[in-house]
C-alpha cells in the first residue's frame, strides 16, 4: 500500500486523487487530501461566482471521488503550522501540494493601500463566503467602482457588482454580500485594461453575459476597436469575445449601472484621504510587440473603490522551494527539488493562475505518473495513521469528509428560499454545526 498525502482539495487536488486512484488501483493506495479549511474543493466553493452554480457543480465529481473509499479529507489542518512538510514526509511515500494561489498579485502603485482598494481575492473571498474575508466591508455607498483587469476574474466582479438583487435567485451568494449590494449606490463600473480588445482574456459565454443584464448596460468606445478585418487572425474563441465588445460598442444603451470598458489605460496611482477617492490613469498604446507603453498623458476617475483582478500567488511553505518572481512553488514540471524528492506540485500551486478548471486535470494525472516512475526508491510508509495520532497530539480537530457532509447538511436546511444553501462563513459556526 502507498500512501499519498495531496496538501489542497481544490480541482487539482481531487484530479490528482482520481488519477492515483486510476495509476495503482483502488486497494494499492491511500490518499489524504488536506485542506486548512473545514471545507472542501478549494476555489469551486470560494472563487467560481455565486450565480453560476452549473459551473460550481463539478464539485459532484470531487465528492464521488471523496466517496470512493481509498481517499479521505482531512479538513481544517494547516500545512506549514498544525503538521509540517518534513513531517509529512516522514509518514508518506509522496506529497503533493495543490494549495492554489490564493494571495492577489499586488498592484504596486501609490495608494495600493488606502482603505477601499482591495485585492479580487479578498472582494471574490467576501461575497462567496471564505471564512478569511468575511469581514471586508468594501465600501458601496458610493458612485463608481474601478475594476482593473480584463480577466473572467474582472468580469465576474464587474457582474455581481451590477445586478440586481432578483439577479441572484438560485445562486448562493453568502447573505452578508447580498444584503450590502441590495443597498448599493453604484451607477458605473470602469473595467480598465492596459491593452486593447483583441487582448483581452475574458472568454465569449461570460463576456456575452454582460450584454443580458437587468438594471446594468456595458459600453465600449468604437474607437478603441480595431478594424474588423483583423478579427480574422484571432483563434475563434477570442473572436467571439471582440465580436461581443463590437455589439457593446454599437448597441449603447440606457441603463442605472454603466458597465463602461476603457481599454489603453493603466492605473498610476491611487488617491483619497483615508479612503479611495480617485485614480489616476495614463494612457496606453501597443508597442510592436503587443506590450502596452505609456504615453505620458494621464487622467482622473473619481471612484470610491477599486478592485484588482491582475493576478495571485502562492504563499510560500516554510523548507519549500520557492520562485519569487513566478509567486509559486519551484518545480521541473511539478517535481520540487528536495534531499530525498517525493515532494510534487500540481494546478495553480505548480503553473501559476492560469486556466480552467479542467486544465487542472491533466497535472493531477501527470503527478500520478511520477509517483509512479519514482516510487522504486520509496520505503514503508505509516500514512495517515501517523498523521491522525500527531494531530490528537496537537489538539488539532480534524474535520472528515463526514463532517463536511453534516456542515453541507446544515447549509442546505438553512438556506433562503430558491438558493441551495447558506453558506457558514466562519469556522467556528462550521465546527459548531457537527458537534454531537
Ligand atoms: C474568482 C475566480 C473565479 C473562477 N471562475 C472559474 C470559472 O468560472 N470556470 C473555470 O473553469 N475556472 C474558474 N476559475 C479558476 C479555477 O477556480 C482554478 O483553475 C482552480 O480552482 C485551481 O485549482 P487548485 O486546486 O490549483 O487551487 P484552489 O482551487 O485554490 O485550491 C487550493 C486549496 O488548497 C488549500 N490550501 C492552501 N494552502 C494550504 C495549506 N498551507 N494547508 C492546507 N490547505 C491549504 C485551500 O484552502 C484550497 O482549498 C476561477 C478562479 C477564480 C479566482
Amino acid at each position: 500500500m502507498r500512501h499519498v498525502a495531496v496538501i489542497g482539495s481544490g480541482p487539482a487536488g481531487y484530479y490528482t486523487a482520481e488519477a492515483l486512484t486510476k495509476q495503482f488501483g483502488g486497494d494499492q493506495v491511500q490518499v489524504d487530501i488536506i485542506d486548512c479549511l473545514p471545507t472542501p474543493y478549494g476555489l469551486i466553493r470560494a472563487g467560481v461566482a455565486p450565480d453560476h452554480q452549473s459551473i460550481k457543480a463539478v464539485y459532484k465529481r470531487y465528492e464521488g471521488t471523496s466517496l470512493s473509499g481509498n481517499v479521505r479529507f482531512v479538513g481544517n489542518v494547516l500545512v506549514g503550522k498544525d503538521v509540517s512538510i518534513d513531517e509529512l514526509l516522514e509518514m508518506y511515500n509522496a506529497v503533493v501540494l495543490a494549495t492554489g494561489a490564493p494571495h492577489d498579485r499586488p498592484m504596486g502603485i501609490a495608494g495600493d493601500d488606502i482603505p477601499g482598494v482591495i485585492g479580487s481575492a479578498a472582494f471574490v473571498g467576501w461575497y462567496n463566503g471564505h471564512p478569511e474575508f468575511v469581514g471586508l466591508a468594501p465600501p458601496l455607498g458610493i458612485d463608481t467602482a474601478v475594476v482593473v483587469g480584463v480577466g473572467n476574474v474582472a468580469l465576474d466582479v464587474a457582474r455581481i457588482l451590477a445586478k440586481t438583487p432578483a439577479e441572484f435567485d438560485g445562486s448562493d451568494i453568502v447573505g452578508h454580500a447580498l444584503d450590502a449590494l441590495r443597498e448599493h449606490t453604484l451607477k458605473r463600473i470602469v473595467i480598465l485594461g492596459r491593452r486593447g480588445p483583441h487582448q483581452i482574456q475574458m472568454t465569449p459565454k461570460e463576456l456575452g453575459e454582460l450584454g443580458h443584464l437587468q438594471r446594468a448596460a456595458p459600453i465600449v468606445d468604437p474607437a478603441d476597436l480595431p478594424p474588423e478585418s483583423a478579427d480574422a487572425a484571432l483563434e475563434p474563441g477570442q473572436r467571439k469575445s471582440v465580436t461581443h465588445l463590437r455589439s457593446f460598442a454599437a448597441n449603447h444603451r440606457e441603463a442605472e449601472v454603466i458597465v463602461d470598458f476603457d481599454f489603453f489605460a493603466r492605473p498610476v496611482r491611487v488617491e483619497g484621504n483615508g479612503h479611495v477617492e480617485q485614480v489616476i490613469v495614463e494612457r496606453t498604446a501597443l508597442n510592436e510587440k503587443g506590450g502596452a507603453v505609456g504615453t505620458g498623458e494621464e487622467y482622473t476617475i473619481p471612484c470610491g473603490m477599486v478592485v484588482s483582478c491582475i493576478g495571485y500567488r502562492t504563499p510560500p511553505i516554510p523548507g519549500v522551494p520557492y520562485d519569487e518572481d513566478l509567486g509559486r512553488f519551484a518545480n521541473d514540471d511539478g517535481r520540487i527539488a528536495m534531499p530525498n524528492g517525493r515532494l510534487y506540485c500540481v494546478g495553480w500551486a505548480k503553473r501559476g493562475p492560469t486556466g480552467t478548471i479542467g486544465t487542472n486535470r491533466p497535472d493531477g494525472f501527470a503527478i500520478a505518473e511520477l509517483i509512479a516512475a519514482d516510487e522504486a526508491e520509496s520505503v514503508a510508509h505509516e500514512g495517515g495513521a501517523a498523521l491522525d495520532k500527531l494531530l490528537a497530539e496537537r489538539n488539532v480537530r480534524v474535520v472528515s469528509f463526514s463532517d463536511w457532509q453534516g456542515i453541507e447538511a446544515a447549509e442546505i436546511a438553512r438556506a433562503r428560499a430558491g438558493s441551495p444553501r447558506e453558506k457558514f462563513v466562519a469556522i467556528d459556526e462550521m465546527l459548531a454545526a457537527i458537534q454531537p
